[in-house]
């Protein structure tokens, strides 16, 4: 799903630190006071009634449940294959998953559901996808997501790529749009995949960990523009259809090439997921600009994730680091730590925080909240 972050050790420490102080203070466990601590200064975070658009939750964990409460905080839970990464094999069994969740979340952890493609040259395949999706979409799914192992890895028999806008897709895409439902596409990488591993990049612990697709090493690949040249005329060849383009639509290290998409494909918007270290890195002002004028298209998400095998006391104190952290670049000006240097937040105004947080999420994503 990622490139992941890493957390920073620092304010890891550092909430551990206020953790054990509450506890002393207040005597009570230090991490239920951690976690208190948190919720203190989520709280203006918490008024938005945020929508965490991209998350990948598979463990059905009260303590998460009762973090969503806590936080008055609802996710997307994105199920996608990648056969390269565990927990993530199969379709099937992460879409069962995600579906409990939602229900034993009340709703909270909405549902993106998914399909393999990797059987898209066998006779039916567009049939049996779109089964497998409506099946999901009779039981809430509101949303699909297709990855990027279509444009990096699947090969046609003539050993080319398959494409986001091979004619294999046409029927599922029309089926997706006419069930109103909205798709989230990972298609292509930053482009830091297609260059040598550069230890000040914010991918770079990816790349080194995940050589499959760091693209650099495969240059027999499509290239980037490729596949996201691809991917924009299932922009235009899909008018009907609403596509949130996830990681920033792959357009990472510069909002002109957002804003210039923006104006091309009205179908278009973008999550924020990973990638809000990219934003920071830019000029404040210009990131500032852009997420004035393109108030209605810019989607708050973070690829935080939640596994059978996670710490889930530990992951949570995470998400709400990150949560905070976030927030602090988006609501205020003061200057936000990641990796050890620092940003300038960009103390976005309120209506504006809100569309990103809240209001963007249920346009793009009906039923998101639920079908009033
Ligand atoms: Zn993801």
């Amino acid at each position: 799903m990622k490139p992941a972050r890493i957390g920073s050790k620092v304010a890891l420490l550092r909430t551990a630190l206020a953790g054990c102080l509450l506890g002393w203070i207040c005597g009570a466990a230090s991490l239920q006071c951690a976690d208190r601590l948190a919720a203190i200064d989520l709280t203006a975070f918490s008024a938005m009634a945020p929508i965490d658009v991209h998350a990948h939750v598979f463990k059905d964990d009260p303590a998460f449940t009762a973090m969503l409460k806590r936080l008055n905080l609802r996710i997307l839970d994105v199920c996608v294959v990648d056969k390269h990464d565990r927990g993530y094999e199969e379709a099937a069994p992460q879409n069962q998953k995600a579906r409990e969740i939602m229900q034993s979340t009340g709703g909270r952890a909405a549902w993106c559901s998914t399909f393999d493609p990797q059987d898209f040259d066998k006779p039916g395949f567009a049939s049996r996808s779109n089964k497998t999706l409506n099946d999901t979409f009779g039981e809430g799914a509101v949303a699909v997501k297709i990855y990027k192992n279509i444009g990096m890895e699947l090969k046609k028999r003539d050993g080319s790529y398959l494409m986001p806008d091979d004619t294999v897709f046409n029927p599922i895409f029309a089926n997706i749009a006419a069930r109103n439902r909205t798709v989230l596409a990972h298609i292509a990488e930053p482009t830091s995949s297609w260059r040598p591993l550069d230890p000040s990049n914010p991918d770079y612990s990816y790349y080194k960990d995940n050589p499959d697709w760091f693209m650099y090493l495969h240059p027999d690949h499509p290239s980037k523009q490729t596949i996201i040249d691809a991917r924009d005329r299932l922009l235009a060849n899909n008018p009907r259809l609403r596509v949130i383009g996830c990681h920033l639509g792959s357009m990472e290290v510069d909002v002109q090439e957002i804003a210039e998409h923006f104006d091309r494909y009205p179908n278009f918007a973008v999550d924020t997921a990973a990638r809000v270290i990219y934003l920071m890195m830019q000029p404040p002002e210009k990131v500032r600009a852009f997420l004035l004028r393109y108030q209605d298209r810019v989607i708050y998400g973070t690829d935080l994730d939640l596994m059978p095998w996670s710490d889930t006391p530990a992951r949570l104190r995470h998400w709400q680091e990150e949560y905070l952290r976030d927030w602090k670049y988006f609501a205020t000006d003061s200057w936000v730590e990641y990796e050890g240097k620092r940003y300038r937040g960009l103390n976005l105004p309120e209506p504006v925080l809100r569309k990103l947080y809240h209001e963007n999420a249920v346009h793009w994503v009906p039923g998101i909240i639920g079908n009033e």
